[in-house]
């Protein structure tokens, strides 16, 4: 309490005891006298040691307030985060439980190896398609998987960086192995597959393909037979005969040309892989292809024209090289305008060997440069047949590119003549 406060306690006290002396008489204005006098004296004498103990109070009663709420907040806050958890970790749960299942119950092989090469994981898939010993995890995946192009395609993945591809048999089941490295420490991850139903269902297309063509060839050689027989009876036959003769005869020949381009795509396909690739100077290949073709170019009025290195050379099969660059430079002389030239270039780009066949004829638009390829595809239904060819002839190409370890594509656009290009590996 400051100084002046009793001072100003009395003047006050002796003030309002003069008025109410005045107004209500003696007693009255004793009693309140009195009660002024004892709250003064409260005013004037409170220990300040009792006014300090009571801010304290004050003062922790309102931190406890305050952190009461604040602990609330924290235990609200808490517990959220735990049933977050709880949920972060049942879905965990389940996705590990997913993960498990297709690891076990994948329709095929699965095995896992860690750095190292130690076997981490082998599903049941793996142990109906190949031996697998007891016990598997924590060993070498040779010693663990008794297959031993699997452990070589899962190393060459590592070594490689990047997953590889191997077709073999595995006892009775022809298996795809599909390796791939997983992350950047020597881990890895194959997947084998059983595929033996998709190549017999392959095999038995191929077998029919090549059993009806065989079948029919004998029929339709003789009617051929018999139909040059009748033309080349003089006299017999009123102009008219002759030309339903003529007509006969032309799609037997196209008959022909089917079933034997048939015939080839069954026999490549039964060879797939198998044909041996040879390192061959390909100048002289090119220069005999372009001889051959000599005269249905000059028939069409078009310019044969081989550009080609002599020290250039690629590993090819050399009787499927003729059959590739023959239907290219077919096709080429076919479609090519009168007096323009097809050319014939090889160049060696230090990686592969790049033999192309340009031509100046219509184009193929892009949509249309992977169809090309496929059995009986024309863009042009109509002439196609009146230029008597099969529809076999690119799908043959592919077939022996892809027997020979070589690429086949086109470079094209209506209007801007064909590239035919053929990549060989050198
Ligand atoms: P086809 O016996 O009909 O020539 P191909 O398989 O050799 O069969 O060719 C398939 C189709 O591709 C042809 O019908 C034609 O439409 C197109 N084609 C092939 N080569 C060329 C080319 N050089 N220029 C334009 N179109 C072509």
């Amino acid at each position: 309490m400051r100084r002046w406060a009793p001072a100003l306690a009395v003047l006050i006290g002796g003030g309002s005891a003069l008025a109410l002396y005045d107004v209500v008489g003696t007693v009255p204005t004793l009693v309140i006298l009195l009660l002024q006098a004892v709250a003064a004296r409260r005013l004037m004498h409170v220990d300040p040691q009792q006014r300090a103990v009571s801010r304290l109070d004050r003062a922790q009663e309102l931190i406890e307030g305050h952190l009461g709420a604040e602990t609330k907040t924290f235990e609200v806050a808490m517990a959220q985060l735990m049933d977050r958890y709880d949920q972060a970790q049942r879905r965990l749960q389940r996705n590990l439980d997913l993960r498990d299942a297709i690891f076990e119950y994948a329709p095929g092989g699965v095995v896992f190896t860690g750095v190292g090469g130690w076997v981490k994981a082998v599903n049941q898939g793996m142990r109906q398609l190949m031996p697998v010993v007891p016990n598997p995890v924590g060993k070498r995946v040779r010693s663990a998987i008794v297959h031993r192009e699997l452990a070589a395609t899962m190393e060459r993945a590592v070594a490689e960086g990047q997953p590889v591809l191997a077709e073999c048999a595995a006892g009775r089941f022809e298996i795809l192995i599909r390796a791939a490295p997983v992350g950047d420490h020597g881990a890895c991850i194959a997947v084998v597959v059983d595929v033996s139903p998709l190549k017999h269902a392959a095999q038995a297309r191929s077998d029919f393909v090549a059993n009806v063509s065989h079948e029919l060839r004998t029929p339709i050689t003789s009617i051929r037979g018999y139909a040059e027989t009748l033309m080349d009876m003089p006299g017999s036959l009123d102009e008219e005969h002759v030309l339903m003769l003529g007509a006969i005869d032309r799609n037997a020949r196209r008959l022909t040309t089917i079933f034997e381009d048939l015939l080839e795509l069954a026999r490549i396909e039964a060879r797939e892989g198998e044909l041996e690739l040879v390192a061959t100077p390909l100048a002289p290949l090119l220069q005999e292809v372009a001889a051959s073709f000599e005269h249905s170019a000059q028939a069409r009025r078009v310019d044969l024209v081989t550009v080609c290195d002599e020290n250039i050379a690629a590993r090819l099969h050399q009787q499927a090289f003729d059959r590739i660059l023959g239907n290219l430079v077919a096709n080429a002389i076919k479609f090519a305008p009168a007096k323009t030239a097809v050319r014939l270039t090889a160049r060696d780009d230090g990686e592969q060997v790049l033999v192309e066949v340009h031509d100046s004829g219509p184009g193929i638009a892009p949509k249309y440069h992977e169809r090309v390829f496929e059995r009986f595809f024309r863009l042009d239904k109509g002439r196609a047949r009146s230029q008597g060819g099969s529809g076999l002839g690119l799908s043959l190409v592919k077939h022996l590119c892809q027997a020979t370890g070589s690429q086949v594509g086109v470079r094209s656009n209506p209007g801007h003549g064909s590239v035919f290009w053929v990549r060989f590996p050198r």
